[in-house]
């Protein structure tokens, strides 16, 4: 065995699930067919239950650091994220209206975003190759063994696992043979960011004067040629466009300032004077899903395993995928996961990625639909959205930590994400920062239950806990895996006798037998102050 694990593809994915394993100690090597990052500026930053999921493992500060101001220049925030207004189908939610947003957004533009990550998965030990392709692979019950072409010649590579994270045309899943089902739109998007030019005056509302054209809106507008969209903003411009072409174009290829006028002026019929370009970006949309996520000793993630048709939240989907399977094949690998572990991973997360199509293939028809019934459509889902309730579940949706999915069993808190809300804790709470730095699962005991915590301690390194007593909580202890998610609760004051049993049940099935010897469990301490075991 050459090493522990092959990840496949240095994208957000790849390079996320790198370092998480590699922070488990499990051996990886992660190989890129690119000889250089790439720079083309796709997504233009992290939203969802990413950016906690990041405070949990106390990096957050460290993507922020590396984050951009709206106008592109470094903006090296520290402060919370801003809650956004995010698109959705041609509208645009507005979550800055609540107090605890349920949908958060950093500016991190791709290629940085993957610098920080392939940093942080160097730095935790795993190998990165750059210039190594790989073309094909077979396994056998023990292993699997990969054909890499790498710059010096062929070569082979043997692991216990492999993960392809290679993107939207997956080699490794055609390798394995798993079938992509599912739809692909002939459309092209076009976004981009552009100064202000001297002669287009940017108006109170966000909408645009123009010379010998009149004015442009903000927001979108819907016309027989696709949809075309701009937004005033801090002395740029935001334009969009979306036009039914089948033409197909090269992802590798810059957009041009040329190439947006051109489409502009198709879509909407005028010509848009467009200054400077800050940021230039073009997609298709297709809506599939892989049939499985697993074959044998082989994972697919992120775009490998499922392509969303409205954006925003594809690079959320896809280090989550990454959070969810890395612990899972750690275990695997150090030899405690109990049977059937490395399974619920493709159930996990295709029952999560279902969700993602929901609201994005709802995102398409909402975009899409013109003419008087398609504007009232829009009207009328905006008029639902001024509502709390409707913007609170959308907005969980999009963050993708509304649905308990397959492990919930009917509790409301198993299975959904530990968000701020579900833990009854101010947004960002710093006594939760690096609460799940180690990448290990942690009981986190909100009512100083100090059975539940002894019993924990019998997994020993395998789970963590977090002593954090306060009055007003969701349950006395939760469960809480590397992902975030909760997968077990002990309800409030539930005495010790149902409480204990239940627990010894729970971390069995996710983490096995318990070792024999007992490690120290923390002692009580001050209210403040959180104790890791
Ligand atoms: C224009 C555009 C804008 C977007 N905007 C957003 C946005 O705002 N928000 C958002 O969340 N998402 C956005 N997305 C989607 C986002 O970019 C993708 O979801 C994300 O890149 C997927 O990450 P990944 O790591 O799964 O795959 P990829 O980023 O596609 O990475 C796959 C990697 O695998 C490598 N590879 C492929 N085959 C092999 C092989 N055989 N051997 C070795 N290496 C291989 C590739 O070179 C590549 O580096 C956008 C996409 C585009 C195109």
């Amino acid at each position: 065995m050459d090493v522990d694990v092959v990840v496949v593809g240095a994208g957000p994915t790849g390079l996320m699930l790198a370092g998480e394993l590699a922070q488990t100690g499990v051996r990886t090597v992660l190989l890129e067919r690119r000889l250089e990052p790439s720079e083309v500026a796709k997504a233009g930053g992290l939203a969802g239950q990413i950016l906690q999921l990041l405070h949990y493992r106390g990096e957050l500060g460290r993507f922020r650091e590396a984050s951009v101001s709206a106008t592109g220049g470094r903006s090296g925030a520290t402060d919370p994220e801003p809650a956004p207004k995010f698109p959705f189908g041609g509208l645009h939610l507005d979550f800055s209206r609540l107090d605890d947003p349920p949908m958060r957004a950093l500016l991190l533009p791709q290629p940085r975003l993957e610098a920080v990550l392939a940093e942080r998965a160097v730095e935790r030990g795993a190998t990165v190759r750059r210039g190594h392709e790989v073309v094909g692979l077979h396994q056998d019950d023990q292993t699997v063994t990969v054909d890499v072409r790498g710059p010096e010649g062929p070569y082979e590579v043997t692991a216990q696992f492999l993960v392809g994270c290679d993107g939207g045309r997956s080699r490794v899943r055609d390798l394995v043979g798993i079938p992509f089902r599912g739809t692909s739109l002939p459309e092209i998007e076009r976004l981009a960011t552009v100064t202000v030019p001297d002669s287009v005056t940017v108006l109170d509302d966000g909408g645009l004067a123009v010379p010998g054209v009149g004015t442009i809106p903000f927001g979108y507008t819907a016309t027989e040629r696709g949809v075309f969209a701009c937004s005033g903003l801090g002395g740029t411009m935001g334009v969009y466009t979306a036009e039914v072409e089948a033409t197909e174009y090269d992802a590798d290829e810059p957009m041009t300032v040329a190439e947006l006028s051109a489409s502009v002026r198709r879509v909407l019929g005028v010509d848009l004077p467009l200054g400077e370009p800050l940021r230039m970006t073009r997609f298709g949309y297709s809506a599939k899903q892989a049939d499985t996520y697993r074959a044998g000793r082989v994972f697919l993630a992120g775009d490998a395993a499922h392509l969303f048709p409205a954006g925003g939240v594809a690079i959320n989907a896809g280090m989550l995928d990454s959070a969810n399977l890395a612990w899972k094949i750690a275990g695997c690998v150090h030899g405690w996961a109990p049977a059937g572990l490395l399974d619920t991973y493709s159930e996990e997360r295709r029952a999560a990625a279902e969700r993602t199509l929901l609201h994005t293939r709802a995102q398409v028809m909402l975009r899409r639909a013109h003419g008087p019934g398609g504007d009232a459509l829009r009207a009328l889902f905006a008029e639902l959205t001024t509502d709390e309730q409707p913007l609170r579940r959308l907005g969980a949706l999009m963050a993708g930590t509304d649905a308990g999915g397959p492990i919930s069993q009917g509790d409301p808190l198993v299975g959904i994400f530990a968000t701020d809300r579900a833990l009854h804790v101010d947004r960002g709470d710093p006594r939760f920062a690096g609460m799940l730095s180690a990448g290990r699962p942690v009981l986190l005991d909100l009512a100083d239950r100090a059975d539940l915590r002894e019993l924990a301690g019998r997994w020993g390194a395998r789970v963590g806990v977090v002593r954090a007593p306060k009055d007003e909580r969701p349950a006395d202890v939760l469960l809480v895996l590397p992902d975030s998610r909760i997968a077990w609760t002990a309800p409030v004051d539930e005495p010790g006798e149902s409480a204990v049993p239940a627990l010894q049940e729970a971390l069995t099935a996710w983490f096995g037998a318990p070792r024999e010897s007992r490690s120290p469990v923390p002692s009580s301490e001050g209210d403040a102050a959180l104790s890791r075991g």
